[in-house]
């Protein structure tokens, strides 16, 4: 069973020791290390900076050399362009003076295939010889939450590729067992759904695929060829492939920042408040057993599926189907 270490004093030395105690069987020296993160918008919702520079000093003093990496995103604003979105994160304490490696965002994309569409990911992270995922943990309109596999799904591939994977979802079909209950125009988080004469029409443009209304409608009536879930595994799992190289079998470890809690993603101008108390960091080689111990824990410690309640969708699908994909275990041992 994967071992998940929890740090709850995150100011103690605990967090360097146990990131140490992890990396330094197979994070070598000499070795280019891609430390993927979002490093966030004009809002309070990033990986904190002093946890980001704190994991760099662990991986200097392994001999490793770090760099910072980010895509940038299909929406308007700073993080659309590399200068512009670098200047951004500098402000949030992303620069290389302040964390101590390069910082590194770019147009630059290897192409590989997902069962829907054609995926472009991020290239000088796949000629990396490591990786680490440092990834803040928090709520999330279209897949319930936001964690490891959305910030390998999303976060390291082209603008493209990212509205492709949102896309990629959009209900194809409602069927005539429609009975214009509207229970889909009430939970769709988007409001793309009206009820149109006795039947729900989505407006396929405003449509993020996020499959909820797939999920919730109680007449089976809404179609889709994928659902978000599946979607955000396949592109996470094409990235791991690509970065292990398949045969060479690159190491990877995920430390999830399972703190200041939102409602919504760090992308959103508004991330919606905190939904939950925070949990400390989790570090693992097995990105299901962290994300479903993660999940676990916010649960147990709120005593409700706080994600689920507040956007209606199942915040496990997305760790079943990563698990189905061969990507890790929902069985974890935490320690
Ligand atoms: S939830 Fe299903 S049955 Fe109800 S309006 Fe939407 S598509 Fe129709
Ligand atoms: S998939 Fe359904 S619930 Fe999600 S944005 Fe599209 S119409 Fe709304």
């Amino acid at each position: 069973m994967t071992k998940v270490h929890l740090i709850k004093e995150i100011k103690s030395d605990k967090y360097e020791k146990v990131l140490e105690q992890q990396l330094k069987s197979n994070f070598k020296k000499g070795m280019n290390v891609a430390v993927k993160l979002h490093m966030g918008e004009s809002n309070k919702g990033k990986f904190n900076p002093e946890l980001a520079k704190r994991a760099v000093k662990v991986l200097k003093k392994l001999g490793c050399k770090p760099f910072l990496f980010d895509t940038n995103v299909w929406y308007p604003g700073a993080r659309h362009f590399s200068m512009t979105h670098k200047a951004a994160v500098a402000h949030h304490g992303f620069s290389e003076e302040n964390i101590g490696c390069p910082i590194v965002v770019a147009d630059d994309f290897v192409v590989t295939k997902i069962k829907h569409f054609q995926l472009k990911v991020f290239k000088p992270m796949v000629e990396a010889d490591a990786m680490l995922v440092l990834t803040h943990f928090k709520g999330h309109a279209a897949s319930a939450f936001g964690g490891a596999i959305k910030n390998l799904a999303m976060g390291c591939v082209s603008k493209g590729s990212k509205l492709a994977e949102h896309k990629a979802g959009v209900p194809n079909k409602v069927t005539d067992d429609c009975t214009a209950c509207g229970v889909c125009a009430k939970l769709c988080p988007f409001h793309t759904i009206m009820i149109v004469g006795k039947k729900a029409r989505i407006n396929h443009l405003m449509c993020f695929g996020c499959s909820t209304c797939v999920y919730n409608c109680p007449s089976n009536a809404i179609k889709a060829k994928t659902t978000f879930d599946k979607v955000l595994a396949e592109a996470a799992n094409a990235v791991i492939d690509l970065m292990k190289n398949k045969s060479i079998n690159k190491p990877i470890y995920y430390v999830n920042e399972v703190m200041n809690i939102s409602k919504n993603c760090d992308c959103m101008r508004n991330t919606g408040g905190i939904i939950a108390k925070d949990v400390g960091v989790l570090m693992s080689t097995d990105i299901v057993a962290i994300e479903k111990a993660s999940l676990d824990l916010v649960i147990k410690q709120e005593g409700k599926d706080v994600f689920k309640e507040i956007h209606n969708h199942d915040p496990v699908l997305q760790i079943v189907e990563a698990e189905k994909l061969g990507l890790g275990k929902q069985k974890y041992e935490l320690s």
